[in-house]
């Protein structure tokens, strides 16, 4: 199948033609400009690949908090996976893309991976707070294992206070209560909200291993982004580092 042009050079948003460049993503640059008070959602991942496991924790997310939508923000340089070779962020950004097309709530934005350097979170939410005016309040969504690294992050503080922080429990990757009362009590970090989305154990650590054996991915990904992966050869050798 064929996947569109990457960074379109117009994007034709609810009611409007626009003409530029978006922002933050085509569906959600103008939110919150109606003055009300909403809640946007925003998934950060290195995504290689998305998988449904990401769509899922994702979608009730946003159902359980009240979100306008979520914004998938694949990562440019993620810092915390050097040392294997992380997937041409283009490629990632396609599978993203084409991954929640059909969701009118969900976009993908290359905030990250057009920013050079390594991706810090903290420096997308300052991008986003930038962005929206007040009446906006984020919602960064993780899951419980990479929310678990937070006082490892740069300025976790200032994370915590940008933005809530959504913690999404996976199979295999339990937090203790001890952990739970630290990362809630720690410093700025004040808005620590536990979820337990319905399980699913799939990993994309898993898929790479998977294509790499020649086993089927099909159903643990959309069809788009398998179709994709098969197209470009994704995943078939072993990773190797940068
Ligand atoms: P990898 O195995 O390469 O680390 P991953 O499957 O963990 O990949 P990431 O891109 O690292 O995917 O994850 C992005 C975010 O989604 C992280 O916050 C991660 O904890 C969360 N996440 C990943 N898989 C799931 C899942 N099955 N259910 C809920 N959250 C998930
Ligand atoms: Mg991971």
């Amino acid at each position: 199948m064929a996947f569109p042009d990457r960074a379109p050079a117009s994007h034709i948003a609810a009611g409007s033609i626009r003409a530029s460049k978006p922002v933050v993503c085509a569906r959600f640059d103008d939110a919150g400009a109606c003055g009300k008070r909403i809640r946007l959602g925003i998934m950060g991942g290195t995504f290689d690949p998305i998988h449904v496991g990401h769509l899922a924790c994702a979608e009730q997310v946003r159902e359980a908090f009240g979100l306008e939508g979520v914004i998938f923000m694949p990562a440019g340089d993620p810092w915390m996976k050097r040392g294997r070779g992380v997937t041409d962020a283009e490629a990632r950004f396609d599978m993203v893309k084409a991954a929640v097309a059909d969701n009118p709530r969900f976009d993908a934005s290359r905030l990250e991976i057009d920013r050079c350097g390594k991706t810090y979170t903290v420096d997308t939410l300052r991008a986003l707070r930038a962005h929206y005016p007040e009446n906006v309040e984020l919602y960064f969504i993780s899951g419980a294992d990479a929310l678990q690294h937070i006082l490892e992050w740069r300025d976790a503080d200032e994370v915590g206070r940008l933005a809530r922080l959504v913690a999404v429990t996976r199979p295999g990757y339990e937090i203790d209560d001890a952990r739970k009362r630290y990362m809630r009590t720690h410093g700025g970090i004040r808005h620590v909200s536990m979820f337990e989305a319905t399980a699913l154990a799939v990993s994309s650590t898993d898929l790479r291993e998977k294509v790499r054996s020649g086993r089927s991915i099909r159903y643990l990904v959309p069809q788009v982004v398998a179709d994709y992966i098969e197209q470009q050869g994704l995943y078939r050798e072993a990773c190797r580092p940068a």
